[in-house]
């Protein structure tokens, strides 16, 4: 059965590209549908959870700045309507499952690493994203620059 719908997840920085190509020559080859989602992390995550501040107005504007930058990304994929880009907040694992279940998509499409050493052991979004997915899940390779 060829895939349907594809979620491609974007960290909206460089090595999105060889991401999306596969994503797309995927999409062509399958007839599917291409989505993608942008997960902005909450701040409070990042310090550990425990913020002694409201965080509210940065977060508001760390949404807005992500929704530009979402906008700006979709510019170099013209194939992306504005009803093909989500953008979440919280979780990145958390949010692309439940994206991916509530769009019915039957692909997830992430970059990896490949890490090894320590940065294995603190893990990836791929790897993450892996576990308890609602659907099949594609790591492509993202190469260090040479
Ligand atoms: P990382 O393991 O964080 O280096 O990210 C590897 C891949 O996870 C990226 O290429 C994206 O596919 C996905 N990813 C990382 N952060 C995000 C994010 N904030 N929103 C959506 N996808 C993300």
């Amino acid at each position: 059965m060829p895939y349907q719908h594809i979620l491609v997840a974007v960290d909206l920085t460089e090595e999105c590209d060889p991401v999306m190509h596969r994503a797309h020559a995927l999409a062509t080859s399958s007839n599917a549908k291409l989505s993608v989602v942008h997960i902005v992390e909450p701040m409070a995550m990042a310090f550990g959870g425990d913020v002694p501040m409201d965080l509210s107005m940065l977060q508001q504007q760390q949404f807005e700045q992500a929704r530009e930058r979402l906008d700006a990304f979709a510019i170099k994929y013209p194939y992306l309507t504005a009803e093909q880009r989500h953008l979440a907040y919280g979780q990145p694992r958390q949010e692309i499952h439940r994206l991916a279940g509530e769009q019915r998509c039957d692909l997830i499409i992430v970059g990896s690493h490949g890490r090894h050493g320590l940065a294995l052991l603190l893990g990836s979004t791929a790897n993450d994203v892996l576990h308890g997915a609602p659907c099949d899940v594609l790591a492509v390779r993202l190469r260090k620059p040479e």
